[in-house]
């Protein structure tokens, strides 16, 4: 029979044989009371921690694999908002009731998920109750060199990977029994967040400030300009859509884009100067994740728009789990 014990052994314990890459930081992984991992020499240890609540964050039907990706994506792309490299995390599950069909999908693809992003499960907790799951992600940066929210200057270059709304979209079809291509890209890049961890290590030597976008650009383009005391200009035309959410959302997809969470692009702050070297550089790395300048940043506090012809002020919205 499954219990607790088992289901970790069954499920969770990898031989080091079957990850990806061994990890030469790990002394001790899953089996004892703590991990152990050493941090590597001029590095800092870098941590955040997600949590992932069935029916808030994602509906009550959603599949064991989804769950999986989205959870690792989500909390590893806090890492890559710190231009940081992932190595190993924690996992807390809390399950209604032990179920080998669930387990076995959804540990094998939090596997395929932690190859991808090259990172360890190194330990965790299990409970009953309402499923829930939290993990809690850490990874290194060179002593110093974590990009920050706080250091946007004036005349600063705003820039944002990949498109934006997208996950929005995939929400509002998530009920949606259509199969088509466009349909299935959205649910995707709702269900499946890629975390932009190679292009945060990219643009560590060039940004100023970092955010991954998790509450909607207008509410994480804000935290950095309060965190740098700044205020900022964007253009509505060049903030970067897909073809699919064009094709859904018409109209509602400059909206989806500005104010719809959980896309976990990046968004930083450059100077001019870098953002021409850096240019240099994603072309010379041929860099496949797509960068877009949707603005500048200035003195004056608050964020406006050019939209409709004209500049317009825009308050700062997002989501926010206990706003009324
Ligand atoms: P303790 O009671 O000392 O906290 P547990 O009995 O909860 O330890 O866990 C035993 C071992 O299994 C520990 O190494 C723990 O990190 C690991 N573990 C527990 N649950 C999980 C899980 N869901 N995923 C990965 N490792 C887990
Ligand atoms: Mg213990």
């Amino acid at each position: 029979v499954l219990d607790e014990f088992s289901l970790i052994k069954q499920y969770f314990e990898r031989p080091s044989t079957q990850s990806a890459k061994a990890n030469p930081q790990l002394v001790k992984g899953i089996g004892d009371d703590c991990a152990i991992l050493n941090v590597p020499q001029g590095c800092q240890l870098v941590f955040s921690i997600d949590t992932l609540v069935e029916g808030v964050h994602f509906p009550v039907d959603a599949k064991p694999e989804d769950i999986a990706w989205r959870l690792l994506g989500a909390a590893v792309s806090d890492l890559a908002a710190m231009g940081a490299t992932p190595n190993h995390f924690t996992l807390a599950l809390t399950l209604p009731e032990l179920s080998n069909i669930w387990l076995k999908s959804f540990s094998e693809n939090l596997a395929q998920a932690a190859d991808h992003y090259q990172i360890t499960l190194v330990g965790g907790d299990t409970t009953k109750g309402p499923l829930t799951l939290s993990v809690q992600v850490q990874g290194f940066v060179e002593t110093g060199k974590a990009l920050l929210r706080n250091g946007a200057q004036v005349d600063d270059v705003i820039c944002v990977t990949g498109s934006l709304g997208d996950s929005r979209a995939g929400l509002s079809l998530l009920t949606s029994q259509e199969d088509s291509d466009i349909h299935r890209y959205l649910r995707k890049r709702f269900y499946r967040p890629q975390a932009r961890v190679s292009t945060g290590l990219l643009i560590n030597q060039y940004a100023s400030a970092c955010i991954d976008i998790s509450d909607g650009l207008l509410a994480d383009l804000g935290h950095i300009l309060v965190s740098s005391d700044k205020g900022a200009c964007i253009d509505s035309q060049v903030i970067p859509l897909s073809r699919e959410i064009k094709a859904v959302a018409g109209d509602d997809a400059l909206d989806w884009a500005l104010t719809g969470g959980e896309d976990f692009e990046l968004c930083f702050t450059v100077s001019a100067t870098k953002w021409s070297l850096l240019q240099q550089a994603l072309a010379d790395t041929k860099h496949l994740v797509a960068i877009s300048k949707i603005g500048t940043i200035k003195a004056e506090s608050g964020i406006e728009i050019y939209k409709d012809a004209k500049w317009q002020s825009i308050a700062a919205r997002g989501f926010n789990h206990f706003s009324s």
